[in-house]
């Protein structure tokens, strides 16, 4: 009878132990994969290209599991994307790696982005209709409030040494890993299957960009909801989008390409 309070007692302290500290990069690439999958489905096909049209709760969701894991405010987001696409690698494009260099974009991805975004012409400009509520101007304010609490709730569930060492690797792997190839690689150089444009596909890494890597065909057709054109490219975020819209969750909106 009184075995069982001490078993709990002693897997939970396991749990807190540094011997599983293995989980951390596991949970950590888990973080970083809902965190870009939010971001190609919500900020990128969503809000920016209206490819999508999201339930209210859905949208809030997104909002939130965005601020948690990366702090991002949507308005800016879409209009330093927008902008991106308004002068794709000409002067005014906020990050080309064909002006500024392939390894400045790859490492410095993150400054240019907030450059941009701190930049108030901008978010007039190309986000009007991105209008801040209540959400944005009470809860999501700050992104490194975000962050912050997204990190306390990493260290209560994992205890603060694990918490904060995967919070630390999820930052590293998304500003480093999963947006550089999107922003510089995807511009730089590739496949192509559309030759109206000067990006590039990488079929490999779009498995693990949420699609984004499909850059040559999203530049084609910027309001296609589905990133893949051909049989052998996989979207991983289209797979997602079609659960979430037989679910109600999300309303596809722009049509799909089809090439092969
Ligand atoms: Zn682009
Ligand atoms: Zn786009």
């Amino acid at each position: 009878m009184c075995e069982f309070p001490y078993a709990g007692a002693e897997s939970q302290i396991h749990w807190r132990d540094l011997s599983s500290f293995w989980l951390v990069p596991l949970l950590a690439v888990a973080i970083t994969q809902a965190a870009v999958l939010a971001t190609s489905i919500y900020l990128h096909r969503g809000l920016a290209h209206h490819a999508l049209r999201m339930h209210p709760v859905t949208d809030v969701a997104f909002r939130l599991l965005l601020w948690l894991t990366t702090g991002q405010r949507r308005q800016q987001w879409v209009a330093v994307h927008r902008k991106h696409h308004t002068f794709v690698d000409r002067e005014g494009d906020p990050h080309s790696p064909r002006l500024l260099g392939f390894w400045r974009v790859q490492f410095l991805n993150v400054y240019y982005y907030a450059r941009e975004a701190g930049n108030v012409a901008t978010l007039r400009k190309f986000a009007p209709d991105v209008p801040e509520d209540w959400l944005d101007r009470v809860v999501m304010r700050q992104g490194w409030v975000g962050i912050i609490v997204g990190t306390g709730l990493a260290a209560l569930g994992l205890g603060p040494v694990m918490g904060i060492a995967t919070a630390l690797l999820h930052g590293v792997l998304y500003v480093f890993v999963a947006a550089p190839p999107i922003n510089g690689l995807g511009p730089w150089r590739g496949q192509q299957n559309f030759t109206d444009n000067t990006a590039y596909n990488w079929g490999f890494l779009s498995w693990v960009t949420g699609g984004e890597a499909l850059h040559n065909n999203h530049h084609a057709h910027p309001r296609a909801p589905k990133f893949s054109v051909r049989r052998r490219e996989f979207d991983p975020s289209w797979a997602l989008i079609r659960l979430l819209a037989a679910a109600r969750a999300v309303v596809i909106v722009g049509a799909s390409v089809r090439l092969s």
